[in-house]
C-alpha cells in the first residue's frame, strides 16, 4: 500500500472569481465563468443577463423588460461601493417627490445577485402603483423547449413553495441545461402586511417571474411609511470543468456500532483505492462537532497515512434537543421543531433507541446560532485536520421564521444567511472538498455557492439529468449504493448510468438500522470496485469531463454503449465504455463498439499511447498496454452485458496515477489473503451483532418503508 500524507490535490477548485468588471458612467459589465450581467446605471437596474449552457451563451432576459422592481424612479445616485475578486456591491438611490427607493445589489462571483431594498413615503397620502420584483425571461430561449417550473404556488402548507421559483430549462435538445431561481426573503409580508403572491405571467415574447408586493387598490401611505425586502436571482448551468469530487472513490461511513471504522476496514478501503472517506455519525448530536476525540484522531491519522482524504458530516442549522447547549439556544429557533427526528415510533433508522438526532431548527439570522454552527464546524475541521465538509440539509431553512427576536420581520425565508454561511465555510477551507447533500426537490439556488459536488440522488426515483440536478453547475453525486431503495440506486445497471451521467457514488458502509442494509464489507458493490480502478488510474480531478450532455467530442456506432470521457490539459485521456444492455441485449448479449474521439476538436495528437483497463471486480481488474491509437479510433470487439472497459491515452508516458496503480496491483496477490482474513473476522463479529440487534424491539417493529420514502418528502 502506498503512503501519501495529506497532500493537496492539484489546484482544481472552480474559479469563483469574476473574469471581468468594466465600469462606465452608463453601464457596469460583469462577467463570470457562466454568466454575464449588464447593470444600467441610468435606470439603477440590471438590463441584460446571459448564461452559458455548457456549449454556447444565451441571453435569457427580454430587452427593455425589467429585472428587479418595476418602479421607474429618477436616479439620484448609483455607486459601486465595494469591489473584490468575487464580490461587488452597487448602491442606488432613486426618488420622486413622493417615494424614495434605496436598493443595494450584491453580485457574487459564483453567479447570483442579491438585492436588498427599502422604499419610503416622503409625503403624506403617498399613492403607489403596483410593486413587483422579478425577472423577465425570454420566451424563445427559456420556455420554447421542455422546461419545469417548480414551487409556483403560494400555499404556505406546501413547504416547497416557500423556497424559490425555480425554472429548469434547456436551450437545445439536451434534457436540461440551465436553471434560474428567483427568491424572496419576506414572503409573508407585502406592503399591506399580507402574504406576497408569486407571479408567473405570460406577456408578449417573455414571461415575468417574480412576486407581487402591492396591488393597484392600495390606499395611499402616510409619510414615513417604510417597506423593505430582499430578493435573489441565481443562475446555474451545465459545467464539465475539473471537479475535486467527480470520479473520486468515496466511502460514506454511516455506522453507529461502532461510530468509527476500524483500522483493518480503513486498510481494506485503501486497497480498493478509496480517495475520500466521509464520516457521517461521528458527532453524537448531528451538529458536526464534538466527536470521540481519540477515535477521531485515530481515523483521520490512519486515513491520511493510507492516502485518503477525510471529510466530516455537518449541517447548517439543526440542533439536537439532547445536546448539552440546547437550552441556551431555545430563543434562536424557528418554529420548525423536530424538523428531523429518528422516527421514534417506527425506529426504522436505528436498531437501538436513539433520540440524539431529534432536532429543532435554528434561525441563522440569530447571530449566536450562526456563530455556534459556523465556528463549531470550522474549529472541528481545523482541530482534526480534515480535508473538507460534507454538508447535509443544504438548502435554506425549510420553514419560515416568525420570531422577531432575531431581528427580522415575520415570515422570513432565510436564503441570505444560508448562502453567507456556505460562502464563509468555503473561504475558511479554501480549495478543500465541500459536498452538499440536497436530496429530494432540487432547487439550484441551494447549491449555487461554493460546492464541488452535490449529493442529489438519495431521495430520487430516477437517475436522469433533471432529477439528479445536472443543471446546478457542480458534479452530481449520490449515496445509495447499498440503500434499501429502488433498483436504480443499487443495481449493476446503476453503474452503467453513472458512466453515462458522470455521477460519482458514495459507497455506504456501516451498521445503522433496518432502513440501511447493514454491511461492513467495503467491497460489497463488487462491480463498482472495478470502475473505481478506472478512475483511480487517471488524474480525474484535473480533467474536463465529457458525456452526451456536453460538447460532442466523441462518436460511437452502438447506442447501447454509454461513455465517459476525461481529458486533462496535458492531453491525457480516460475513456470508459459501458454496455447498458438496452434495449437489444437479448439478441446480442455481447456487443462490439467502434469509438471515434474527435482529436482535432480536443487538440490531441493523431497518435497516442494506449493502456486498456478491464475487469468486473477488484480481483479481476487488469491493465495492459495495447497498440497506440491513431486518429482517436478505438475498436472494442466484445463488451458483454453490464460490462465496462476503460482506455487511458497519452501522447507520451502513462499518467503517474496509472503507473502507481500498476505497481500497487503487482502486490495485490500477496496482500489480498490478509485482507480477506481480517474481513472474515470482522464480518463474523458483525453477524453476531446483527443477530443481537434482531432480538431488540426496534428490529421487530413494523417498518413502514413507504413512509420513509414517501413522495412528498423534500429530502433526507
Ligand atoms: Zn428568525
Amino acid at each position: 500500500m502506498f503512503n501519501q500524507n495529506k497532500v493537496k490535490m492539484e489546484k482544481s477548485m472552480k474559479d469563483r472569481n469574476f473574469n471581468m468588471i468594466v465600469e462606465t458612467e452608463q453601464l457596469i459589465n460583469i462577467q463570470g465563468r457562466n454568466y454575464k450581467f449588464l447593470f444600467n446605471c441610468k435606470s439603477g437596474k440590471f438590463s441584460q443577463i446571459e448564461i452559458f449552457n455548457g456549449i454556447t451563451w444565451h441571453q435569457i432576459t427580454k430587452d427593455g423588460e425589467l429585472v428587479g422592481d418595476n418602479w421607474d424612479l429618477p436616479m439620484v445616485s448609483c455607486e459601486v461601493v465595494k469591489k473584490e475578486s468575487d464580490y461587488l456591491k452597487i448602491e442606488t438611490v432613486r426618488k420622486t417627490d413622493m417615494w424614495r427607493i434605496n436598493a443595494s445589489y450584491e453580485v457574487f462571483g459564483s453567479g447570483y445577485i442579491v438585492c436588498t431594498f427599502a422604499l419610503e413615503a416622503l409625503v403624506d397620502q403617498a399613492f403607489i402603483k403596483p410593486l413587483m420584483v422579478g425577472v423577465s425571461l425570454d420566451e424563445q430561449t427559456v420556455f420554447s423547449r421542455p422546461h419545469r417550473i417548480m414551487n409556483n404556488t403560494n400555499n404556505i402548507k406546501d413547504i416547497r413553495s416557500i423556497r424559490a421559483i425555480s425554472i429548469d430549462y434547456t436551450t437545445d435538445d439536451r434534457p436540461v441545461t440551465n436553471s434560474v431561481n428567483f427568491l424572496l426573503e419576506s414572503v409573508t409580508t407585502n406592503m399591506n402586511n399580507r402574504a406576497c403572491e408569486k407571479l408567473i405571467e405570460q406577456r408578449s415574447g417573455y414571461r415575468f417571474i417574480g412576486w407581487q408586493l402591492s396591488k393597484e387598490y392600495n390606499f395611499p401611505f402616510p409619510e414615513g411609511y417604510r417597506y423593505q425586502n430582499r430578493w435573489a436571482l441565481t443562475l446555474t448551468g451545465l459545467d464539465n470543468s475539473p471537479s475535486n469530487v467527480r470520479g473520486q472513490r468515496i466511502y460514506h461511513y454511516y455506522g453507529l456500532w461502532p461510530r468509527f471504522p476500524s483500522n483493518d476496514m480503513l486498510e481494506e478501503m485503501a486497497e480498493y483505492g478509496c480517495s475520500i472517506l466521509a464520516l457521517h455519525n461521528v458527532s453524537r448530536y448531528i451538529t458536526g462537532f464534538e466527536p470521540d476525540e481519540k477515535e477521531m484522531r485515530r481515523v483521520v491519522n490512519r486515513a491520511h497515512e493510507l492516502g485518503m482524504k477525510v471529510i466530516s458530516y455537518c449541517q447548517p442549522y439543526l440542533m439536537s434537543i439532547n445536546s448539552p447547549y440546547y437550552k441556551h439556544f431555545t430563543d434562536s429557533r424557528t418554529e420548525c421543531l423536530r424538523i428531523w427526528h429518528c422516527l421514534a415510533e417506527t425506529q426504522i433508522c436505528c436498531y437501538e433507541p436513539l433520540t440524539d438526532w431529534d432536532c429543532d431548527e435554528l434561525c441563522l439570522r440569530s447571530e449566536k446560532a450562526y456563530k455556534l454552527i459556523h465556528d463549531g464546524v470550522i474549529e472541528f475541521y481545523r482541530k482534526y485536520g480534515t480535508d473538507g465538509l460534507y454538508i447535509d440539509f443544504c438548502w435554506p431553512a425549510q420553514g419560515l421564521c416568525n420570531d422577531n427576536r432575531h431581528g427580522h420581520p415575520t415570515g422570513l425565508f432565510n436564503f441570505y444567511d444560508y448562502l453567507r454561511l456556505i460562502r464563509q465555510w468555503r473561504k475558511d477551507i479554501d480549495d478543500d472538498i465541500m459536498i452538499g447533500h440536497g436530496g429530494g426537490v432540487l432547487v439550484s439556488s441551494d447549491f449555487v455557492e461554493g460546492f464541488d459536488a452535490c449529493l442529489t440522488g438519495e431521495a430520487q426515483k430516477e437517475l436522469d439529468p433533471i432529477t439528479i440536478g445536472q443543471q446546478i453547475g457542480v458534479a452530481p453525486t449520490l449515496w445509495t449504493m447499498q440503500r434499501a431503495k429502488e433498483d436504480e440506486f443499487r443495481s449493476v445497471a446503476t453503474i452503467e448510468n453513472l458512466v453515462r451521467e458522470g455521477v460519482t457514488p458514495h459507497v455506504g458502509v456501516g451498521v445503522g438500522g433496518t432502513a440501511i442494509v447493514a454491511t461492513v464489507d467495503p467491497a460489497h458493490p463488487v462491480h463498482l470496485m472495478a470502475l473505481w480502478q478506472m478512475w483511480r488510474a487517471f488524474p480525474v480531478e484535473e480533467a474536463t469531463y465529457y458525456n452526451y450532455l456536453t460538447e460532442k467530442v466523441l462518436s460511437l456506432d452502438n447506442e447501447n454503449v454509454f461513455y465517459s470521457l476525461y481529458v486533462t490539459n496535458i492531453k491525457q485521456v480516460l475513456l470508459i465504455l459501458a454496455n447498458s444492455g438496452k434495449p437489444a441485449f437479448e439478441a446480442t448479449p455481447a456487443t462490439g463498439v467502434s469509438v471515434k474521439i474527435d482529436v482535432r476538436k480536443l487538440g490531441l495528437p493523431s497518435q497516442m499511447n494506449c493502456w486498456r483497463l478491464k475487469g468486473a471486480t477488484y480481483e479481476t481488474f487488469r491493465i495492459a498496454e495495447v497498440p497506440p491509437v491513431n486518429d482517436g479510433s478505438i475498436d472494442v470487439p466484445e463488451l458483454s452485458l453490464h460490462e465496462y472497459i476503460g482506455f487511458v491515452l497519452s501522447p507520451s508516458d502513462a499518467p503517474m496515477e496509472l503507473t502507481r496503480l500498476m505497481r500497487h496491483l503487482e502486490g495485490r496477490p500477496e496482500r489480498l489473503p490478509a485482507i480477506l482474513k481480517a474481513k472474515q473476522k470482522r464480518l463474523a463479529e458483525f453477524d453476531k451483532k446483527i443477530d443481537y440487534f434482531a432480538t431488540l424491539p426496534n428490529a421487530k417493529k413494523e417498518m413502514d418503508i413507504a413512509l420513509f420514502k414517501r413522495n412528498d418528502r423534500v429530502a433526507e
